[in-house]
């Protein structure tokens, strides 16, 4: 386990983050790497720990020891890692097989951990302070989770800020824009139920075969029917599944995967109602059940004008560059967006390397240099916003 208090605080920061590397969680499992995380904190003496909040989560709050009212403003990192088995080999590779924190997330908390550490020294003047440590990022679940527990809407949020680093970047690039930033996607399951015969009286039974075929080509041309003024409208099969292999019969059932995916909420729904749609009338063409379910939802992260205004001046103090990002918005999802509802906010790109690998990739490996930077920025952030004093 880590020791608490190093004299350096970068070397604490990234020896953490490569604990935390190699010792990656999954989606809602994610039970060592909050213990991990509260065992650093603890040390910092935060004014409330709020444990298990939207599952496996920890929000760490610093309240201004001289009480000075004014907004609590929440920063966040995500706690989850990927089912994918990592290729590279530092010293500090995954140890559980098939996971590995393949989106930089190791990097994410390890920067908003080094804005509790500097509590000590430079405490809030003003407000509260909430790190949230978010579980089931890549799932669409945790923030959602996260935004519906009581305890979050007692903490009745101001500001709300997420960075993610972005591969493809100058290292420490700031990328931020108004309005929406990562699309919404949400999946969508579609069950076809026929009836199985011999694969030689095909007649005889109730194959979904050609209904699944026709799905699959309605779908994909699904977006040029909707009528929008999106950019973005994209329907991508993932999966699909025909029967079993079993060349003596005749398939009774099927079941196709799609991510539906779009930069506003408008779009998003009538693609949504649009695919039901099609998916009741192909199957009833051919006097099949069908059954639908809706998972992984992501909502459109937009971002707030003022949120913005303040990230580039917290940069610009910090002598950070500045850029738009090349997409608009990007085309992934990210599950900030439940956070900032109610609330102004903003997700922000940090560039982390032009030949960095990316996000997901098997050998994807968060560099530590972007976690002093990454920590400037959250401190110029909650300078903005007065919650620490001008330095
Ligand atoms: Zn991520």
């Amino acid at each position: 386990m880590l020791s608490r208090m190093m004299p350096d605080a970068h070397e604490a920061l990234k020896d953490l983050r490569r604990q935390l590397h190699a010792y990656p969680e999954l989606s809602g499992q994610e039970v060592g790497t909050a213990t991990c995380l509260r065992e650093f904190l603890l040390p910092c003496q935060p004014t409330r720990l709020l444990e298990r909040i939207g599952g496996h989560g920890l929000a760490v709050v610093f309240a201004a020891p001289n009480g000075a009212p004014g907004p609590t403003v929440v920063l966040r990192a995500e706690l989850d890692a990927l089912p994918i088995t990592e290729t590279a080999t530092p010293p500090h590779a995954s140890r559980n097989p098939g996971v590995g924190h393949l989106c930089g997330h190791d990097g994410h908390m390890a920067a908003l951990c080094g804005v509790a550490l500097r509590r000590r020294e430079r405490p809030l003047v003003r407000g509260r302070l909430v790190l949230l440590f978010q579980p089931a990022e890549e799932t669409g679940q945790g923030a959602r989770q996260v935004a519906e527990d009581p305890r979050w809407q007692d903490l009745a949020v101001d500001h709300c800020y997420a960075i993610h680093n972005l591969p493809g970047y100058p290292l420490g690039q700031v990328l931020v824009r108004e309005g929406p930033f990562t699309a919404g996607s949400v999946g969508l399951i579609v069950r076809l139920q026929g009836r199985t015969a011999h694969a030689a009286y095909p007649e005889q039974g109730l194959s979904p075969a050609l209904a699944m075929s026709r799905l699959v080509t309605g779908l994909v041309q699904m977006p040029t029917t909707v009528a929008t003024e999106s950019d973005l409208a994209l329907v991508t099969i993932v999966h699909a599944q025909l029967g079993d292999v079993a060349f003596g019969t005749s398939p009774g059932r099927a079941e196709i995967m799609a991510t539906v995916r779009a930069d506003r909420e408008e779009t998003l729904t009538a693609l949504r109602e649009r695919a039901a749609a099609i998916a009741r009338e192909e199957a009833a063409r051919d006097g099949l059940a069908c059954e639908l379910e809706w998972v992984e939802e992501f909502p459109v992260t937009a971002n707030d004008d003022l949120a913005v205004t303040v990230v580039r001046s917290a940069a610009g103090a910090r002598g950070l560059a500045c850029a738009e990002p090349d997409e608009s918005p990007f085309r992934w999802s990210e599950d900030f967006g439940w956070l900032i509802r109610d609330c102004t906010g903003a997700l922000i790109g940090l560039g982390s390397g032009v030949d960095q690998p990316v996000l997901h990739a098997p050998d994807f490996d968060f560099p530590d240099e972007l976690i002093p930077l990454a920590g400037q920025l959250y401190d110029g952030i909650l300078t903005e916003l007065g919650l620490l004093p001008p330095t």
